[in-house]
């Protein structure tokens, strides 16, 4: 199904530029991606499934462009909220991130999300993590006061680069308030085992790893030291992968530790953002019982992912899909069969719109002319070509329109 079609002409947005730049991969014709994954205690939502969906695509996108495209998403298992749920429902909170866990997974196969290489639990990477804090404690880039870890910020100058944010900025937003800390932007390693579920022996003591290492101990066993490409949130930049940077470097010294930082925007709901936290969410698992996988995918990806997007406009996708079917139903019978030459110019201006920032609304817009285009073509045979294109074109962006 694939070309290859390397070097390619995409471009993508990187965070930490601030610019739109030629993508090009460390190693000729791979790619290695990571996306920060759920913190299962509860179901995912749609904002993560925007999240999700969105990278997914990028991985197909990849592929389809010819590189060998190794995509990691971890399952952060260990957090002060799944002790919070697990007290809530009266579980173990192993137990309950476990089945959280599934039920993510089983999610993301459901919206067709089927690009992830691996699911990395970070729970089974916490030897790496007290590997790598005590690396960090030995170059003096971290401390230990009673317990606890801290990272050392002013040992990292860079600090503040993902975020854009000078030092006077920084210092209006201090991390993780305490009188422990040397400076007020030192974020935990190591926290002392009251705090989560999870407790690990440690030089330290037991006690459990903080969020921002965790990311770190899977990428480096799985990626390596370097990668492509890192997703994730808008509001995880800061201080999430500003810290997890910091870390990295610190322990590698190779600088960038990863190459392009992506982000995606919000979902909101009546106006505000999703989240669970303040309960304004709508799960996959609902959203499901009324919109097909494909329609949930034609939403999001009928939005640029680096703008807010409501649900509001839930509905109106969903018409839009039923009505591509339709289109590509009656395109079916002009082409009277199926094609195996595709219309170059309708996958050149495919190709046109990902490579521009993986510019998905104007893919799916190419996509609906060239179904109308082959419903209206003088041929069967012009139609078979532009639907060839076509099927292409639905397959990287996930969306089945019942032509093969
Ligand atoms: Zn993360």
């Amino acid at each position: 199904m694939f070309h290859y079609l390397l070097p390619s002409r995409l471009v993508v947005f990187n965070t930490l530029t601030r610019k739109t730049e030629p993508f090009r991969s460390l190693r000729r014709g791979q790619v290695g991606m990571f996306a920060c994954g759920p913190t299962v205690q509860g179901y995912m939502h749609l904002g993560h499934a925007r999240t999700y969906i969105f990278y997914d695509v990028v991985a197909r996108y990849l592929t389809y462009l010819g590189y060998r495209v190794h995509f990691v998403l971890n399952i952060t298992d260990v957090d002060e909220r799944i002790t919070d749920e697990a007290r809530r429902q009266g579980k173990a909170p192993l137990a309950l991130a476990r089945e959280y866990s599934r039920y993510f997974v089983e999610d993301m196969a459901k919206l067709k999300a089927d690009s992830v290489c691996r699911f990395e639990p970070v729970s089974t990477h916490v030897d790496q993590m007290i590997e790598q804090v005590s690396l960090l404690i030995k170059k003096g880039q971290a401390y230990v006061v009673g317990g606890w870890v801290y990272f050392d910020v002013s040992t990292f100058p860079d600090f503040g680069r993902l975020s854009h944010q000078s030092s006077r900025e920084l210092s209006l937003r201090p991390l993780e308030l305490s009188l422990r800390k040397r400076n007020l932007l030192d974020f935990a390693l190591w926290r002392p085992e009251i705090l989560v579920q999870g407790k690990w022996d440690s030089p330290w003591g037991r006690g459990s790893p903080g969020w921002h290492i965790q990311d770190i101990a899977v990428t480096t066993s799985l990626l390596g030291p370097q990668y492509d490409l890192h997703g994730g949130a808008y509001e995880l930049i800061y201080p999430h992968h500003e810290a997890e940077i910091a870390e990295a470097e610190s322990l590698t010294g190779l600088k960038p530790f990863v190459r392009y930082w992506v982000h995606t925007r919000l979902v909101n709901m009546r106006g505000e953002k999703m989240s669970k936290s303040t309960g304004n969410v709508v799960t996959v698992r609902d959203a499901l019982r009324t919109y097909s996988a494909d329609q949930l995918r034609m939403f999001f990806l009928g939005r640029h992912y680096r703008k807010d997007m409501d649900l509001r406009g839930i509905d109106s996708a969903a018409r839009r899909f039923t009505r591509l079917r339709g289109m590509a139903e009656k395109a079916l019978r002009a082409a009277g069969g199926a094609s195996k030459e595709s219309d170059e110019e309708l996958l050149g201006d495919f190709r046109d719109a990902m490579n521009d920032d993986f510019n998905t609304p104007l893919a799916l817009r190419v996509l609906g002319e060239g179904l109308a285009s082959a419903v209206n073509a003088r041929s069967a045979v012009a139609a078979g070509c532009k639907l060839a294109s076509v099927r292409t074109a639905g397959k990287v962006l996930g969306v089945d329109l019942g032509i093969g």
